[in-house]
């Protein structure tokens, strides 16, 4: 198996570690000319945790992070409506959920990618791809041509595969909300990841290291334009005045140096099949979702995993692969998405009093149990 990897996110580093993995020789190729990343943190879910095993980087992502054993829900003035405590999936022993730095997490795909002997050029993109019975040529932007068994599409949101191959009517949907990040360090008693749910707003502490954790926003916008950074200042500020209790003492932190992370809220919705032939897409190429249960990344990663289980098999024949690949991953997925959505919906409400009944609703589960969208995500994969 010759493998090419497009895109060198969470998604294609991991393909790539998983294909190799299984012995096959992999190129990866990502457009950005430096391999860094721009983002805050990622939460790590009980399922993120046992693809990461599987992929062989559980213990440095642990290393490199904050373990958390649930969540932890208020109402916007910091009073505390329930919690959760999430399934344990990798041994008694190890945390159910983590979360780190976006960079860090990168530069341990990276290296472990690297140990695998995967070939990484940064800087390069696909040129030109003609796919036949038995395999896909493929012109890279730096003017080598090459041949590969199987072409994986991981260049994320505005991936350029996707359109090559299903056209510019599945380009991503804004759905109505920004998030706003910023890093700041972490409160000695914040040791699970805090949800606070106001009026048309929600906030969120995450802890990233024992020394920092990210303040999360979620505001209701009504497009996704580009907003500059004094106004972004403003806004959030605004914004953050709605909350009490710990969200106010966080935004209290934020300097007029602090970076903000603003991303207007989008999502990918791929008809089945996410590829043809030997051109498969995965991550937020084909699946983009709302962020609210932190499962995009988590996603991507099992995506990675079973596709190489597949792809690397002896017998590998594309079209019945890319049926075996879409029965594991669609139903996950779309579970994600949707739920993700209507989450994401709920956390939004304008009207008080709809306000007022959803947090009733979340103060009267019963505190100590998973949150009730685990139980499906912990089934095998
Ligand atoms: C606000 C927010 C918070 C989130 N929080 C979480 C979280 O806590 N936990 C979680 O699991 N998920 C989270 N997610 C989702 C997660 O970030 C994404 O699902 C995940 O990063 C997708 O990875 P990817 O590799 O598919 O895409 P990307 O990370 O976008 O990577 C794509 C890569 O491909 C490269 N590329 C693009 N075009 C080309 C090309 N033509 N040729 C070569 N390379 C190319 C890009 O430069 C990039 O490096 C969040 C998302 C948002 C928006």
């Amino acid at each position: 198996m010759r493998a090419l990897v497009v895109g060198g996110g969470i998604a294609g580093l991991s393909a790539a570690i998983a294909l190799a993995m299984r012995g096959a020789a992999v190129d990866l190729v990502e457009v950005k000319p430096q391999n860094a990343v721009l983002g805050v943190g990622i939460i790590q879910p009980n399922n993120a945790l046992r693809v990461l095993d599987q992929l062989g980087i559980l213990e440095p992502c642990l290393a490199a992070g904050y373990p958390t054993e649930g969540w932890v829900y208020y109402d916007h003035r910091g009073i505390e409506l329930t919690r959760f405590d999430s399934l344990r999936l990798v041994g008694d022993h190890r945390p159910p959920n983590n979360a780190l730095p976006r960079p860090a997490l990168h530069a341990i795909l990276t290296e472990r990618a690297a140990s695998l002997g995967v070939h990484i050029a940064l800087g390069t993109t696909v040129a030109g791809l003609a796919e036949d019975d038995a395999g896909v040529d493929v012109a890279l932007s730096d003017g080598r041509r090459q041949r590969y068994d199987l072409i994986v599409g991981a260049d994320g949101i505005r991936s350029a595969l996707r359109r090559r191959l299903f056209g510019d009517g599945h380009d991503p949907q804004f759905v109505g909300h920004s998030c706003w990040r910023v890093t700041v360090p972490r409160p000695a008693d914040l040791d699970r990841c805090a949800l606070f749910f106001g009026i048309g707003l929600k906030a969120g502490m995450v802890p990233l290291t024992r020394a920092e954790m990210y303040l999360l926003l979620i505001s209701n916008e009504p497009s996704p334009a580009h907003v500059d950074l004094p106004e972004q200042r403003r806004m959030l500020a605004g914004y953050l005045s709605h909350f009490g209790g710990p969200v106010a003492q966080a935004a209290a932190m934020i300097g007029p140096e602090t970076p903000i992370v603003y991303t207007p809220v989008e999502e990918v919705i791929l008809p089945a099949p996410w590829g043809r032939g030997r051109i498969w897409l995965i991550g937020d190429a084909a699946h983009a979702s709302t962020p609210y249960l932190s499962q995009g990344a988590t996603m991507a990663m099992e995506d990675a995993v079973v596709l190489a289980e597949l792809a690397a098999a002896p017998d590998f024949v594309p079209a019945a692969a890319l049926d075996a690949f879409m029965a594991r991953r669609l139903p996950r997925c779309r579970f994600v998405q949707e739920t993700s959505r209507r989450i994401g919906d709920e956390g939004q409400l304008t009207d008080p009093a709809a306000c007022a009944a959803r947090n009733e609703r979340i103060r009267s589960a019963e505190p100590g149990r998973p949150r009730p969208h685990e139980t499906f995500l912990a089934e095998p994969v």
